[in-house]
């Protein structure tokens, strides 16, 4: 999937990099057509190679003409109102390529960015730098989630509990801005559409809509709670993708209001035992009044 998805973005650099290379080629022409331009330019380029030549023998003679064949050179492509000597790419760096001496360019990174900000479902990303100051009180939790952030991730399963409005989704925002910055496929579900999905779709298609949930490196489950409980639906298939998750070690993020009582009263002992389990899982309290992280 992040295969697929810096394919994706090179495509549209390689885009970018043709339209900028047609653009000069259009803006050249009056130039080349010029009669004068290539009898000038050979003659330029000839002089410029013998020079070239004589430097590297150590001579000290050069042949004058070559700066006013430039001249005459530059004359003619301002009368043709060409400037510049390469197309117009979007980034100067590594010429809309996408990589310099092996390494992945901002650009890229970028371009990759913004089309994993746009599979994700997140409508609105927040940094957590900015966030230091507003954070008050849970600065610890935005601390420990941004650590979590570029972890490995051995602790697989992470609980945000806590009323309306303490701030879960301000956190969960900045956290897939991290992830998504370290260039990893996140994706935000609620849990009432999760479990909708998993309602409508029969059972030949159950396969795809698990890997729905299940093929992203980082998911989200919102708002967990919120949805209806349906006999044979509900548990069995939050169940079947925390569990697949965590056989193909990826992490996953849950929001609630929910508090880790209501949670065992809720969903059967296996859910409730794997997001308690404190080997894999991180839950964070975080309270309306105090706003005090308890861990
Ligand atoms: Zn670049």
């Amino acid at each position: 999937m992040r295969n697929e998805v810096t394919a994706s973005a090179l495509q549209i650099l390689t885009e970018r990099r043709r339209k900028a290379e047609r653009e000069f080629e259009e803006k050249m022409r009056p130039l080349y057509d010029d009669p004068k331009f290539a009898p000038l330019n050979s003659a330029y380029t000839q002089i410029m190679i013998e020079n070239a030549r004589k430097e590297a023998y150590g001579h000290k003679q050069f042949e004058q003409t070559e700066e006013n064949l430039k001249n005459d050179l530059e004359n003619l492509k301002k009368e043709h109102g060409v400037q510049g000597l390469e197309p117009n790419y979007s980034c100067k760096k590594c010429h809309d390529r996408g990589y310099v001496d092996g390494q992945m360019c901002a650009c890229l990174k970028a371009e990759i960015s913004k089309l994993l900000l746009a599979e994700s479902g997140f409508e609105k990303l927040e940094d957590f730098a900015s966030s230091k100051a507003t954070s008050g009180e849970l600065a610890p939790a935005y601390e420990l989630m941004q650590k979590w952030c570029k972890s490995d991730f051995k602790k697989d399963l992470i609980l945000l509990a806590g009323p309306t409005g303490v701030g879960k989704t301000h956190l969960v925002r900045c956290m897939a801005k991290e992830l998504i910055e370290r260039g990893l496929v996140v994706k935000i579900a609620t849990a009432y559409r999760m479990n909708q999905d998993f309602r409508e779709f029969s059972k030949t298609q159950k396969e795809d809509l698990l890997d729905k949930y299940t093929s992203c490196e980082v998911l989200f489950i919102d708002d967990l709670g919120t949805e209806p409980t349906y006999k044979n639906v509900t548990l069995e298939n939050f169940y079947l993708v925390l569990n697949e998750r965590k056989m193909r070690k990826l992490p996953t993020v849950i929001t609630t209001n929910l508090d880790l009582a209501d949670i065992r009263e809720r969903y059967d002992e296996r859910i409730s035992s794997r997001i308690a389990d404190r080997d894999t899982s991180i839950t964070l309290l975080l309270s309306g009044n105090d706003k005090r992280l308890k861990k």
